[in-house]
């Protein structure tokens, strides 16, 4: 018997208000796991409202005061916590992502985001400041009110702990739209959501398409901001929607990121590992995934036998399967668009020199699997060197100068991260200033933390996830100026 899910709206579970379902299908074996509302625009509103309620009314920003918000947020990351292994079995089985990676970083990482903002909801203040004349002036950082996020389907967890997070602690209510393709591990989410102590309505959780109910949330007047993270596509759409109530923004969008190699590196091994991971870890279907692989001349030609031998090496699979490393592309129709850039790439000419095809042998012929791929590229006008294609393929180029292999990095519309491996200390930092990116790793790629903020450059988006920066995207500070001075003395210069 498969189960049946309900959305989270207001405190309770409920189901659409049309009554419509859809399925969660896994993607490494086809399998039907679980049933879930499919709501539409009158479902939103009805969360709207159960969010504006909880904040207007019992404006829980201040019914709640920051130690209740943190005790809330404790008791969600608790309840994570109680509840990895099978949490992560039903995110693996939702995703097509390895257990390996749900139970060991993606779940642990979400409760530990709710416990960073835990930490940071009595750090939430305005400040004082140096106006001229009897006066005092000071700042008052308040919430927004009623927030939606929109997330993409490639970290589910992690995406609902990033903005869900940081909207409690700093006192707004949310409505909370997972991808379609992975709402499983939202709508348990909510579950821990109802037993934290949340008053009802401070989270809601919607299922359903973007063309529907994400259209809904951005054009609803009753949402003042939209976290958003997905396609640079849709963030186009979202921001024009966003316009027309001048709601707040936030765009985490898509990359195609630089991952540059020195000849003067310790050792090649450690620099190997990092461009494997950087590309193929989450089956390349990560944003700040180091797509583009540059290696200097001198090393080129070692460097790229070592990263053919290991890449041959990688168990792609069942993600359930514990030695799997690489499990399975979520959708056919994903993987139907990267093996559509991987017969560009042979068209256009560039060199196949690992994978470039769908894996069918055995049970795998049940779900959709890519064989890790990696393509020698000449140049940087092929179009799987300039596109993101969201998969495991790696375009693989040599640099011969530092200036050459800025410009070329650099060369991009997006501007989401970038990674050197350099053993030069003055030249990683040279790097690190002049690559246009939100992030850049010396001698590391892919490692994010709660403590640092996370968001592009370019049309890779702007504004920031984690850290104290993301406080700054889910408030709005207010000045207040108090005259001083006693009335008599008081001079106006208008009359
Ligand atoms: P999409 O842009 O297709 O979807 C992202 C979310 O937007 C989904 O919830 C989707 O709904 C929703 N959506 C789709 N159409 C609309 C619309 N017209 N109005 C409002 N919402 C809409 O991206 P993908 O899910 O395919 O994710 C992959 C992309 O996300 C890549 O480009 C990747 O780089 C980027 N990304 C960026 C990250 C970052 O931090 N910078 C992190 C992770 C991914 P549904 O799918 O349910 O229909």
């Amino acid at each position: 018997m498969v189960h049946h899910y309900s959305m989270y709206i207001n405190g309770q579970f409920v189901d659409s208000q049309s009554g419509r379902t859809t399925s969660s299908t896994c993607p490494a074996d086809g399998k039907t796991i679980a049933t879930f509302p499919m709501a539409d625009a009158t479902d939103v509103d009805l969360a709207v409202k159960a969010a504006e309620r909880a904040f207007r009314h019992n404006y829980w920003s201040q019914s709640h005061s920051a130690q209740d918000r943190a005790e809330i947020l404790h008791n969600i990351a608790k309840g994570i916590r109680n509840d990895i292994e099978r949490l992560a079995k039903i995110e693996v089985m939702d995703s097509g992502k390895t257990m390996t990676d749900v139970s060991t970083v993606d779940m642990h990482w979400a409760a530990d985001c709710f416990e960073y903002y835990a930490g940071l909801t009595t750090q939430i203040y305005g400040e004082v400041l140096p106006v001229p004349g009897d006066v005092l002036d000071f700042t008052l950082r308040e919430p927004l009110g009623v927030c939606a996020a929109i997330v993409a389907w490639n970290y589910p967890i992690m995406f609902a702990a990033w903005k869900i997070a940081p909207a409690l602690a700093t006192g707004n209510t949310i409505i909370f739209k997972p991808a379609l393709l992975t709402s499983l591990s939202a709508l348990e989410l909510a579950g821990i959501i109802h037993r934290s102590g949340a008053p009802d309505g401070v989270v809601n959780i919607v299922t359903g398409s973007g063309s529907e109910i994400g259209e809904a949330l951005c054009h609803h007047p009753g949402i003042s901001k939209i976290a958003f993270t997905g396609s640079t596509e849709t963030g186009r759409k979202v921001m024009r929607m966003a316009a027309s109530t001048v709601k707040k923004v936030s765009l985490e969008l898509g990359g195609k990121s630089p991952h540059i190699i020195f000849d003067d590196i310790e050792k090649l091994d450690n620099a190997v590992g990092a461009a494997l991971l950087g590309i193929f870890f989450n089956a390349g279907q990560t944003c700040i995934a180091g797509s583009r692989l540059y290696v200097q001349e001198r090393i080129y030609e070692d460097f790229k036998s070592e990263l053919l031998r290991r890449t041959r090496l990688i168990p792609v699979g069942n993600g359930m399967d514990d030695d799997v490393r690489m499990g399975s592309i979520i959708s056919e129709d994903q993987m139907n668009l990267i093996l559509q850039y991987i017969e560009s790439g042979k068209r256009e000419g560039a060199k196949l020199l690992a994978g470039g095809r769908r894996l069918t042998q055995g049970e795998l012929s049940r779900g959709f699997y890519i064989a890790p791929t990696i393509f020698e590229c000449e140049h940087d006008d092929y179009t799987i060197v300039r596109e993101e294609i969201f998969g495991p393929v790696l375009c693989l180029m040599k640099f011969s100068s530092e200036d050459e292999v800025i410009q070329r990095a650099n060369h991009s519309p997006y501007g989401l991260a970038a990674g050197v491996w350099t053993s030069n200390i003055k030249r990683g930092l040279r790097l690190a200033k002049q690559l246009n990116a939100g992030q850049v790793w010396i001698n590391q790629y892919l490692m994010i933390s709660n403590f640092a903020p996370h968001g592009g450059f370019k049309q890779s988006g702007y504004g920031k996830d984690l850290s104290k920066y993301a406080i700054d995207q889910f408030t709005q500070l207010k000045n207040v100026y108090v005259e001083l001075c006693d009335e008599e003395s008081y001079i106006t210069t208008f009359e």
